[in-house]
């Protein structure tokens, strides 16, 4: 006879019809979802998570960043949980599946085991974590960082969207402020089941990402000042050009990352030209450069060789160059325990599998700080995602799924 557990399998359709379900809440213009956080919309889905978890027997607690941990007990008084947990709120524009996938793949492994009849040792939380996209309220994975201690919560509660409405507002009109300190949980380890949001699990023709590491990053601003002149009667050997500047910036951004292969990226997303007109140099030019890895050092060698070389740039060109660091993460090593769990129950299933590096922040990146913590992730077509036109498969969304449940139930332990 199998032991408890060997052939446990998540039931993917019921799965599937709960992102369905979830979907048809704040739903976008085009098949996607439109439901940014502390929206109504947000409520709504909070609401309905809520209700589905109840049923499953799980009891809620919240928190005064509103997030939302939903317990089901363990047998031994003492052990602490062990979380899976992503976020239910989306992009503007944002998909199904991104986030979704992770707070509902939890509430089915409660409800796979709940089925199999299965108790653990250590109690099991899923959890919903608020404002993980910063879409409407920068900067993302917000309550997930004040719940690890990165950020405060005067600090989040303070941040504001763009009709000037502060998140400690409209958390309250949502009538989500819990009553928990945030933080105060503690965790035996954290899961975090999330789609890829790129293109290599899909071209590997690979089912799991074991994901080992979250990249670190700097996003570096750029103020180049040149001298707005006019295109047309400016010699070429007298001008003051800022973007001219910018663009070999740029090159020199492109071979650096292509000198710290693999692994490292570079490049940059945001240019604004001043004044921005067709016929005139531009007197300032302001753009972020975007550098990321998953190693320290090699991070913060790239931000020190960009400086250098584009202060080199500028000055050859006589243009001014000033830089601020606006955004920073360390890189984050998931904890190598859960990693093998990972890898061993994809092993155990029959699964195809690779490591993966996240690309992107997540809640398990701040998770790690104060917990064990690590990340599943699962196709996505096309490495689309940010985009109504997100898709997976529901073979993919149960495939990760399984391997959660099994991760998850090695981890918590089978009670007796
Ligand atoms: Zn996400």
């Amino acid at each position: 006879m199998a032991a408890p557990g060997e052939n446990m399998r998540v039931n993917a359709d019921r799965l599937w019809d709960c992102l369905m379900e979830m979907a048809k809440i704040g739903p976008g213009i085009a098949g996607g979802n439109n439901r940014q956080t502390l929206t109504d919309a947000d409520a709504a889905g909070r609401r309905l998570f809520q209700s589905w978890c109840e049923a499953a027997g799980l009891t809620m607690g919240v928190d005064t960043m509103g997030n939302m941990f939903m317990t089901r007990p363990g047998t031994d008084p003492d052990a602490l949980p062990v979380y899976i947990g992503s976020h239910l709120d989306t992009q503007p524009t944002g998909g199904k599946y991104d986030g979704v996938l992770g707070v509902l793949a939890g509430l089915e492994v409660v409800r796979s085991l709940n089925d199999l009849n299965i108790k653990t040792k250590h109690p099991i939380v899923v959890t919903n974590w608020t404002n993980e996209e910063g879409a409407r309220f920068a900067p993302a994975m917000l309550a997930s960082g004040v719940f690890a201690g990165v950020l405060t919560q005067d600090y989040a509660y303070g941040r504001k969207d763009m009709d000037g409405k502060s998140f400690g507002e409209e958390l309250a009109r949502i009538g989500w402020v819990g009553d928990e300190t945030v933080g105060a949980r503690k965790m035996h380890a954290y899961f975090e089941y999330h789609i890829e949001q790129g293109p290599i699990l899909e071209a590997e023709d690979k089912q799991i990402g074991v994901v080992t590491h979250c990249q670190g990053l700097w996003w570096l601003e750029f103020t180049l000042t040149g001298r707005e002149a006019h295109t047309g009667s400016t010699p070429m050997t007298m001008r003051v050009n800022a973007g001219l500047a910018m663009a070999r910036i740029m090159e020199m951004v492109q071979t650096v990352a292509m000198e710290n292969q693999p692994g490292c990226v570079g490049g940059v997303g945001q240019v604004k030209f001043s004044p921005n007109s067709r016929n005139v140099l531009p007197g300032t030019v302001v753009f972020t450069v975007d550098i990321r890895s998953p190693d320290q050092g090699k991070l913060d060698a790239m931000r020190a060789r960009i400086e250098t070389e584009a202060a080199d740039i500028c000055s050859a060109l006589g243009v001014g160059c000033a830089v601020e660091a606006v955004g920073h993460f360390d890189p984050v090593t998931f904890d190598p325990t859960l990693v093998a769990s990972v890898r061993k129950a994809a092993e155990e299933l029959g699964y195809s599998h690779m490591n993966l590096i996240s690309g992107a922040g997540h809640d398990a990146c701040w998770t790690a700080k104060v917990a064990p913590s690590t990340m599943i992730m699962c196709p996505c077509v096309g490495g689309l995602s940010h985009n109504e036109a997100e898709e997976i498969s529901k073979e993919w969304a149960s495939a990760g799924c399984d391997v959660l449940l099994r991760a998850v139930v090695e981890t918590a332990e089978i009670a007796g």
